[in-house]
């Protein structure tokens, strides 16, 4: 067990012959605490690898420092490298040794590392492979006898086996298909906290982030923009862009009510979190706030993703160039075409307009 702590990291790739120097991670400073579960979210390409990789010791640090709890392992003095650092890294293609089977795979970093001996080593591959869910008849199978998810799960094991004091995980479960994904990450997110593990866990997928970590630290073109409890970077995102993404949310424009906590848009006057900054406002609807009711405005239904439990229904305000997107209980939901009413639930964030000139 270990806490991680990154401070003022960055780290710039080289110009190439292609195109421009690329600085990847852009003084991110994140602590991950001891026993926790980080997920780093964030577009492809805002430098997510990138900072797994110094975390790992494969990178080293153009400035700034990595410590292991008291420890520094990058940034000062010599750094520690990534054999020395006990850290189980999943990459992001689980890169299987071919030559070994399923056991061999899993056994690898115990047989080297710890000296145990051979039945301790078939004992804790055996563990493994109940933990990531794949028949105990896998250890004696090749890596190319089994499909990209099956092999992304050894690799996950293989990580695991050592019980190292942090593991990394880049977007493991992104070649799973959808029912798995869940229950695996479950399943990951529960072995590390029993093995009392470090981990951070590279994703895009926002619901991901927000259902298994107890921290989500978002990146965006290698800044840190945000790091909180899933419920703080849903519910108070650090700016518009950051509620699209994370929240699914709607922005319209908004005014600031001179009497304080609220301010008028398309739908109205609305409560709000905060005293607004600005008297021009952007003011972001989640669409657990965007509800159907019978005095609200009246908006027109475009699209109906129906998922069962509830739906997505995206609404566009009759007579307003104003797009909405509203979740309702699934048996409510309208069909494409129907005019509807909509009011909003809740008070909601209001950030100051962007300056137009
Ligand atoms: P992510 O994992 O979030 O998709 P990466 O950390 O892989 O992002 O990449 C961040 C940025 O750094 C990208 O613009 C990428 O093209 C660039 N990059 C990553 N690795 C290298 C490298 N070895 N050489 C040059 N540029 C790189
Ligand atoms: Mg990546």
């Amino acid at each position: 067990m270990s806490s991680v702590d990154v401070k003022g990291v960055s780290k710039t790739f080289p110009q190439t012959r292609s195109g421009t120097a690329t600085r990847a991670v852009d003084d991110v400073t994140l602590h991950v605490p001891n026993g926790s579960l980080t997920a780093v979210l964030g577009p492809s390409g805002c430098g997510k690898t990138t900072l797994l990789r110094l975390i790992a010791g494969f990178l080293v640090p153009d400035s700034g420092t990595i410590a292991f709890d008291d420890r520094v392992v990058a940034g000062q003095g010599r750094p520690v490298p990534p054999q020395a650092r006990r850290v189980g890294y999943v990459p992001q293609e689980g890169a299987l040794f071919p030559h070994l089977d399923v056991a061999g795979n899993i056994g690898f970093g115990l047989a080297k590392a710890s000296r145990r001996p051979g039945a301790d080593v078939s004992e804790r591959v055996l563990e493994m492979l109940d933990l990531v869910e794949l028949p105990r008849e896998f250890a004696t199978r090749a890596p190319h006898e089994l499909s990209g998810g099956q092999q992304q799960r050894v690799a996950l094991a293989r990580a695991l086996a050592p019980s190292p004091s942090i593991v990394l995980l880049d977007e493991p479960f992104s070649s799973l298909d959808a029912a798995l994904r869940e229950s695996t990450g479950r399943a990951v997110a529960r072995a590390l906290r029993v093995a009392g593990a470090t981990g951070l866990l590279v994703t895009h997928d926002q619901s991901e982030a927000l259902s298994l970590s107890d921290q989500v630290a978002v990146l965006r073109e290698g800044r840190l923009i945000q790091a909180g409890s899933p419920a703080d970077v849903y519910m108070a995102p650090q700016d518009p862009e950051l509620a699209r993404f994370v929240g699914g949310a709607s922005a319209v424009p908004g005014r600031a009510v001179s009497s304080g906590l609220s301010a008028t848009c398309a739908l109205g006057t609305v409560r709000l979190t905060a005293a607004p900054s600005a008297d021009d406002l952007v003011l972001v609807l989640r669409p657990d706030q965007v509800v159907l009711v019978d005095d609200g405005v009246e908006a027109e239904v475009a699209e109906v993703s129906f998922y069962g439990h509830d739906a997505a229904v995206r609404l566009s305000l009759v007579g307003q160039h104003t797009a909405l997107v509203a979740r309702v209980p699934g048996p409510t939901a309208p069909t494409v075409g129907d005019v509807v009413r909509v009011g909003v639930r809740g008070a909601v964030h209001a950030y100051p307009a962007p300056v137009r000139d």
